[in-house]
């Protein structure tokens, strides 16, 4: 079990999502509808953030990694390739006495440490004979069953004519592989060479997550990082594990708080050299996956062109030689990224006999940049100088106006947001042009002449 402390900053953190707008429960006003959250103000802004955290770094600042953005509903047969029609699926079971839905695999691993995973006769068995209900405590299951984890729908509407069933990507990086000739075709990449794409894939999961880690709907940065087969993959492999751990700690991430779990070589799928899960440790059960790092050999491509009969090939410039390339794939949960965020940002400090809730976000992934605030909301000539700051910053930064209240509460409301930087007009402002900036994380205040506010705010930064 989780420490009680730990169970308390997930509850904190939900709250305080909740009461300053980064996470609403989706769908409230209808009661809820299950592993679904809504990004709201402040998480839309954090979020998009890390978006382009990683787009820079994986794909903007390097010359080997170019970027896609293909389609959720991809061709069926993609995914009759791909294997995830036919193995994309948990293992369930129920109980018949309160009907709670629970991941088989799961309970017996928790119970007895077995790993029993595509074993349905074998869990099966377990659960009767060891295995009570977590929930009502009596024995009585149904089967274990396969269940499919990809969101069906139907395409063509022509009539007459059948409706034809296609599927809500359940990753992203399908259509990578499928744009694998275009992008050859259409640009200069030189193997090794990356395609990365960040976007909404889709899971039934049917089990409920804590908050934002398992969703339903969610979304994924994935590179597929093609190579020769006759590379050096393992340095490659590692040196991507670096930059998963890099990014990890451009998070807020601390090194304590994560680690390397490599898959047991008889676990990995067939064509996998190996796979490693970057776990976080999180306050509900501890280490768990936040990214995953794949060797997936030429199995896509492969697949590719055998069920589409064009082939996927590479032709190297030097030799003329053609082959299949082989893939890493460095694959990170966007969701899960802003969880670990909001965790690591998490501060309660005493100030002054009170607890102060500060948000200590890295400066490049906070929300709202810089506040800004007229000392009083009456005096007109404040506000005034106050808005025509605030008009003037917001080129720069991304900015908020608050007038709202006394001083002290507006910090408080921005440390929550955790906000780096907020700016207040005072009547030396008016006096001599001078405005004071306090700092979020040490709540110094320095007086800043407005002519050099910008300058100053951007060496910041
Ligand atoms: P898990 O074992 O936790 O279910 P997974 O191994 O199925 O994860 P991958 O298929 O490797 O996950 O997906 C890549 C990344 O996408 C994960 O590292 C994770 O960050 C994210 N991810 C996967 N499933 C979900 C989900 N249901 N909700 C939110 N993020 C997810």
């Amino acid at each position: 079990m989780p420490e009680k402390k730990e169970q308390d900053l997930m509850q904190k953190i939900v709250s305080l999502s909740k009461r300053r707008g980064f996470v609403f429960p989706a769908s409230e006003i209808y009661g809820g509808f299950a592993n679904s959250y809504t990004y709201g103000p402040y998480g839309v802004l954090l979020k998009n953030n890390i978006k382009n955290l990683w787009w820079k770094k994986f794909v903007l600042q390097r010359e080997d990694i170019v970027g896609i953005d293909g389609p959720i509903i991809l061709h069926p047969k993609a995914w009759k390739a791909s294997g995830h029609l036919d193995g994309f699926s948990d293992a369930l079971v129920d109980c018949k006495n309160c009907k709670s839905r629970f991941r088989a695999d799961h309970l017996v691993e928790d119970a007895t440490g077995k790993d029993l995973e595509g074993k349905l006769d074998e869990l099966k068995k377990v659960l009767d004979e060891e295995i009570d209900c977590p929930n009502c405590s009596k024995r009585d299951w149904t089967d274990v069953r396969n269940f499919n984890l990809m969101f069906s729908t139907k395409t063509s509407v022509v009539e007459g004519k059948e409706q034809e069933i296609a599927y809500l990507r359940p990753e992203t990086a399908g259509a990578i592989f499928l744009e694998f000739k275009n992008v050859l075709d259409s640009t200069r990449v030189k193997v090794p060479f990356g395609i990365a794409q960040i976007g909404k894939a889709f899971r039934n999961e049917i089990v409920a997550g804590n908050f934002i880690f398992r969703l339903r709907e969610f979304e994924q940065m994935e590179i597929e990082y093609f190579i020769s087969p006759d590379d050096d993959w393992e340095s490659i492999f590692e040196e991507w594990l670096l930059l998963q751990e890099e990014f990890a700690f451009e998070l807020g991430v601390k090194k304590e708080n994560i680690r390397r779990y490599e898959h047991p070589k008889e676990k990995l799928s067939h064509y996998s050299k190996k796979t490693v899960d970057i776990e976080f440790n999180y306050p509900f059960g501890g280490f768990k996956e936040l990214f995953g790092m794949a060797h997936r050999g030429d199995f896509d491509l492969s697949a590719h062109s055998k069920f589409s009969g064009e082939k996927l090939e590479y032709q190297d410039p030097k030799t003329g030689k053609k082959y299949i390339p082989h893939v890493l794939e460095p694959t990170f949960g966007l969701d899960r990224s802003i969880l670990v965020a909001l965790l690591c940002a998490y501060q309660e400090e005493e100030v002054n006999g009170e607890i102060r809730t500060v948000m200590k976000f890295p400066k490049r992934i906070a929300p709202i940049q810089v506040a800004v605030f007229p000392l009083l909301k009456n005096k007109p000539e404040l506000v005034k100088k106050a808005r025509d700051v605030f008009n003037f910053l917001k080129k720069d930064f991304v900015c908020e106006f608050d007038d709202n209240g006394n001083i002290g509460k507006r910090y408080r409301r921005q440390d929550e947001i955790g906000t780096p930087y907020c700016v207040t007009i005072d009547f030396d402002a008016l006096d001599n042009n001078s405005v004071t900036v306090r700092d979020r994380d040490t709540m110094e205040q320095t007086r800043v002449n407005l002519d050099e506010l910008a300058d100053y705010l951007k060496e910041r930064f």
